[in-house]
């Protein structure tokens, strides 16, 4: 058994649709995929038909954005019963922030002289969640960027051009949301947030009342060293390990298609809850 619990379809910033996601998990000899877009369910039901005929498991997922002191953080929320009204009322408000924070974008850049309107709805056409990726993608074809990267360094972050503040939703609705839908909410990528491990505590003591009691243990962008203290804080705290790539596209050779390590024997895997 295979399992990547994090990646992304072209419903919000990934490059391929479900079907051609399910036929690169097969490809990758992946048994378990959970489809994590973020902030939206609709890519769900196209990749689970895919998973029918690839014989795959699809697990249904979505990362939600969170803010907590003012910090954002994103919440995997897996196995969820994309039909319940409840996430779905909190999925269509976090929906609702981007589009308006795009907006904002818009006329952000605007005053600075950038018009990335067209190409940014060109991109995500009537079917996805316009995020930061794509103003990137724009910024890089109008050439204002030589790349994404180059773009997410000069602007879109705070103190550059595009930068919008956000308070998305908090972690008790966020853990409302993904429970009452039947699901595990999980930290994602802890190790992207720079806290301390004291922060990190903090934040873990202030998740588990709220539902969320998951933590990504293995990603793309931990090495063993940050997976091993991952793992002792989920031993420690009693949360459910997650593995998860955070795959957007396979130009990106970084972040492959199930490429997180094997979570170690003494953790217990978030599937254990499925
Ligand atoms: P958003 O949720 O729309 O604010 O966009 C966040 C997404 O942007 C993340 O999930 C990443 O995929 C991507 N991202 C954030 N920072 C960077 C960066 N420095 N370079 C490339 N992509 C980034
Ligand atoms: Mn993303
Ligand atoms: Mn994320
Ligand atoms: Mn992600």
């Amino acid at each position: 058994m295979k399992y990547d619990l994090h990646c992304h379809s072209y419903y919000s910033d990934g490059t391929l649709s479900p079907t051609q996601l399910l036929e690169h998990a097969k490809e990758r000899e992946i048994t378990h995929l959970a489809l994590t877009d973020h902030d939206t369910l609709d890519g769900l039901a196209e990749a689970q038909k895919a998973a029918n005929e690839l014989d795959i498991h699809l697990i249904n997922g979505i990362e939600l954005s969170c803010t907590w002191e003012k910090q954002l953080l994103h919440v995997v929320g897996l196995n969820v019963d994309p039909n319940n009204a409840g996430l779905q009322k909190g999925v269509k408000l976090n929906k609702q922030r981007r589009i308006d924070r795009a907006e904002a974008m818009f006329e952000d850049f605007e005053k600075h002289g950038i018009f990335l309107r067209e190409s940014v709805t060109q991109q995500i056409e009537d079917r996805g969640v316009p995020t930061r990726p794509h103003f990137a993608q724009a910024l890089v074809e109008a050439g204002y960027a030589k790349d994404k990267k180059q773009a997410f360094k000069r602007y879109l972050v705070r103190g550059k051009p595009g930068f919008i503040p956000m308070v998305w939703a908090g972690l008790d609705d966020i853990g409302e949301w993904v429970t009452g839908a039947g699901g595990i909410a999980v930290l994602a990528h802890p190790n992207r947030y720079k806290f301390t491990r004291t922060k990190l505590s903090r934040l873990i003591n202030e998740m588990i009342p709220h539902g969320i009691t998951g933590l990504e243990v293995s990603t793309s962008t931990t090495d063993k060293q940050q997976s091993k203290m991952l793992g002792d804080l989920a031993i420690e705290f009693g949360l459910n390990a997650s593995i998860g790539s955070d795959f957007h596209s396979p130009d990106q050779p970084w972040a492959r298609l199930g490429c997180a390590h094997e979570l170690s024997k003494e953790l217990t895997p978030v599937w254990a809850q499925f």
